[in-house]
C-alpha cells in the first residue's frame, strides 16, 4: 500500500470497506505510519470543561443556547488554577482550556489565567473556545496559549451551513479562521464530527483531504452523537442525503477516519475522543490508539461540574475523579504497550520510552557484546 494511491478515490474506497481483514491491513498501516512519525508516546491533556454558558445553536449540540433543561455552570479562576496544578501533579504536558461560545469569558479573564498558568507551571495550553475575534486569540496568543482547538465538523458548505448557523453576519467557514489560527502562530487543531445526518462518504472522504490540505497540527475525530434536546437529535432536522450515501456514526467508521487522517498527515497529533469511549467504553479508546492516534484527553473537570457540560448524552468518564481517570487512561496505554508521553508533546516532538530502555539495558548490553564478541 503506498500514500501515492491515496487520492480522493482510494480514500472513498478505504472509508466503505468493510471486509475485517482488509479493515486490518488499513489500521495496521496507520498504526506503523504512527509509530514511525510520532514514536510510541500517548500525550495525556488534561482537560477543563470551563463554562457551560454558549451563544451558540449547533444542531447537534447539548449545550446550544436553546437548550433550557440545561443547568450551566462557568469555573471560577481559583477552580481553574487547581486544576493546572492537579495537571503538573499527575505529570500531564498540557492542558485544554474548553468552553461553550460565552462572552461572558472575555478575552482579557482568559488572558490573565493563561498568563498565569504559564508562569506558574511548565504546561503548554491548549484553548477550545469556538470562533473568537482576532484581537482576541492574538491576545490569548501573547499570553502565552500555545495551542487552539476549533473543529470545523464537516467541509461540506452547505451541510456545515446547515448544522451550524451563523452567529454574526458575515461569518465564513471555520477552515479560514484555522488559517488565522496559524498565521498567530497557534499550532492549529481542526477535525470533524463521523456519521451526521447527511454527511456522505464522499464528503468524509473531502475532510480529510482538507486536512491534508491545511496541514493541521493536530486532528480530533469522533462519532456524531446528537443530543436529543437538538434539531438533529430529535429529528426536527433531517438533511436530505440518500440513505445509500450517508455514512454512519458507527466506531468502525471513526477508526477509519483516524487511520485514514494518520496516512494523510504522518506527524499530526491526534487524539483518541471521550465520544469514541462512549460508543465503545471497553475498548474504544485503545482502538483510535491502535488505529492511529497518539493522544488521550483525561478530564480533570471537578466532577460536581462534568454531568453539566452534556454535549451529549451518557458521556464516558463524568463520574471519576481526575486521579481515576488518570490511573485508567495510563493502564489502558500500557496494556497496549505504549507509554504515557512527558512534556508538552507539540507537533513533531518524538520522544523514547526513557524507563523501557533503562529496564531493558542489561539485555542490551549483553546482545552487544555477544555481537561484537566483547
Ligand atoms: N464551543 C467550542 C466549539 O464549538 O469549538 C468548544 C466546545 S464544543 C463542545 C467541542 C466539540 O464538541 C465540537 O467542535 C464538536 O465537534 C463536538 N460536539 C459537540 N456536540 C457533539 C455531539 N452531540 N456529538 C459529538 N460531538 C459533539
Ligand atoms: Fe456551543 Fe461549541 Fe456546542 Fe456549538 S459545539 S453549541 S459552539 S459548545
Amino acid at each position: 500500500m503506498n500514500v501515492r494511491s491515496l487520492d480522493q478515490s482510494g480514500i472513498l474506497a478505504w472509508l466503505r470497506e468493510e471486509r475485517p481483514e482488509r479493515l486490518r491491513e488499513l489500521y495496521a498501516w496507520a498504526d506503523a505510519v504512527r509509530r514511525e512519525n510520532v514514536g510510541d508516546a500517548v500525550h495525556l491533556r488534561g482537560l477543563i470543561e470551563i463554562s457551560s454558558h454558549c451563544e451558540r445553536q449547533c444542531m447537534y449540540c447539548g449545550l446550544r443556547k436553546a437548550n433550557r433543561s440545561l443547568e450551566r455552570y462557568r469555573m471560577t479562576r481559583e477552580e481553574i488554577e487547581e486544576c493546572a496544578r492537579t495537571a503538573v501533579r499527575l505529570g500531564y504536558g498540557t492542558v485544554v482550556m474548553q468552553a461553550g461560545e460565552d462572552d461572558a469569558l472575555t478575552a482579557e479573564w482568559i488572558a490573565d489565567v493563561v498568563a498565569w498558568i504559564k508562569r506558574a507551571t511548565p504546561l503548554a495550553v491548549t484553548l477550545s473556545l469556538g470562533e473568537r475575534a482576532t484581537g482576541e486569540l492574538k491576545l490569548w496568543r501573547e499570553a502565552g496559549a500555545d495551542r487552539y482547538l476549533l473543529r470545523f465538523e464537516t467541509s461540506d458548505p452547505h451541510l456545515y451551513r446547515a448544522i451550524h448557523p451563523q452567529r454574526f453576519a458575515g461569518s465564513g467557514h471555520r477552515l479560514m479562521l484555522l488559517k488565522e489560527l496559524k498565521s498567530l502562530g497557534y499550532e492549529a487543531g481542526g477535525g470533524v464530527m463521523v456519521g451526521i445526518p447527511g454527511q456522505s462518504y464522499a464528503s468524509l472522504a473531502q475532510d480529510l483531504v482538507a486536512f491534508r490540505d491545511f496541514d493541521l497540527d493536530m486532528i480530533g475525530i469522533g462519532p456524531c452523537i446528537a443530543h436529543p434536546a437538538t434539531p438533529l437529535g430529535s429529528g426536527e432536522l433531517r438533511p436530505a442525503i440518500d440513505p445509500e450515501e450517508q455514512a454512519p456514526s458507527d466506531e468502525q467508521m471513526v477508526y477509519k477516519m483516524i487511520a485514514l487522517a494518520r496516512i494523510l498527515c504522518p506527524n499530526a497529533n491526534i487524539p483518541s475522543t471521550t465520544a469514541l469511549a462512549t460508543i465503545n467504553r471497553e475498548h474504544g479508546r485503545k482502538m483510535g490508539l491502535q488505529a492511529g492516534a497518539n493522544v488521550v484527553m483525561p478530564n480533570l473537570t471537578p466532577v460536581k461540574y462534568r454531568p453539566l457540560y452534556q454535549i451529549y448524552p451518557a458521556k464516558a468518564c463524568i463520574e471519576e475523579s481526575a486521579a481515576d481517570c488518570n490511573q485508567c487512561l495510563r493502564g489502558q496505554i500500557r496494556s497496549i504497550e505504549r507509554f504515557p508521553g512527558r512534556g508538552p508533546g507539540g507537533r513533531g516532538a518524538f520522544e523514547v520510552d526513557t524507563d523501557a530502555l533503562a529496564a531493558a539495558a542489561p539485555q542490551l548490553v549483553q546482545l552487544e557484546e555477544q555481537r561484537y564478541g566483547l
